[in-house]
């Protein structure tokens, strides 16, 4: 009889050891650690590349999109300290993977994808996971979802030249928003805190990640 999905024995080992590189690289947030335990990512990559799913790496998910690598997945999650009480939006479904993690994280995940190929197996996957409190969109996340408005977190998984102005005005008063900020190669990842209707914002250090792409991002 087959168990739980993602309990298939061949990925248990790997993902603890997974577990054990975050654990070195500085990752100690309990609730993160259980989350990366729970979630199966082999199920969100494709099958030509399965036997990596639990590198410490970026993988292709088709249409020139990748998953994250998990130490930076790990980094984004362990910085917002979620209590699982928050309502979180993340831009840039991918492979649907963060979404996941967030589930575990947080009470309510929106998470928008820009690229309509992706959305079908990032919402397989998901389902497949079990989880509950996901809504998805597909769209221009650099408009924000308003209608769920304010957001106590808001993630974006795509490197942006410049805040998008409508991410700051779903935010919540006292909510964060990570985002990675520069060029289209290199970028700081920056946590926007917003206080008073005012910003402020601190760099966690540097990141690659694919282009924004939007009305307030990059042009396609
Ligand atoms: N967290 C994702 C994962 O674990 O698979 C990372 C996905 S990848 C690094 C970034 C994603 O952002 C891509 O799927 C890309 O299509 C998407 N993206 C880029 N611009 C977007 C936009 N304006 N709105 C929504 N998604 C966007």
């Amino acid at each position: 009889m087959a168990g739980p999905v993602g309990s298939e024995p061949q990925y248990r080992g790997a993902r603890r050891r997974l577990i054990e590189v975050l654990q070195a690289a500085g990752i100690h947030d309990v609730a993160v650690i259980r989350a990366f335990d729970l979630v199966p990512r082999h199920l969100f990559v494709p099958t030509g590349v399965r036997h990596r799913a639990y590198e410490d790496s970026a993988l292709p998910i088709g249409n020139g999109q990748t998953i994250s690598q998990p130490s930076i997945h790990a980094t984004y999650l362990q910085e917002l300290g979620l209590t699982g009480r928050e309502r979180v939006l993340e831009i840039g479904t991918g492979s649907g993977y963060q979404t996941v993690l967030l589930s575990h994280l947080a009470d309510q995940v929106f998470s928008i994808e820009r690229i309509g190929a992706l959305m079908e197996p990032a919402r397989e996957a998901i389902r497949a996971c079990g989880a509950r409190n996901i809504s998805l969109l597909q769209g221009d996340g650099t408009l924000g979802w308003a209608a769920y408005a304010p957001y106590d977190a808001i993630l974006v998984s795509a490197a942006a030249p410049k805040v998008p102005a409508p991410l700051v005005e779903q935010l919540a008063e006292g909510g964060r928003l990570l985002i990675p900020l520069g060029g289209r190669d290199e970028q700081v990842l920056q946590v926007i805190t917003k206080r008073g209707g005012a910003t402020e914002s601190r760099a966690l250090g540097p990141v690659r990640f694919v282009p924004l792409i939007g009305a307030h991002g990059w042009p396609s």
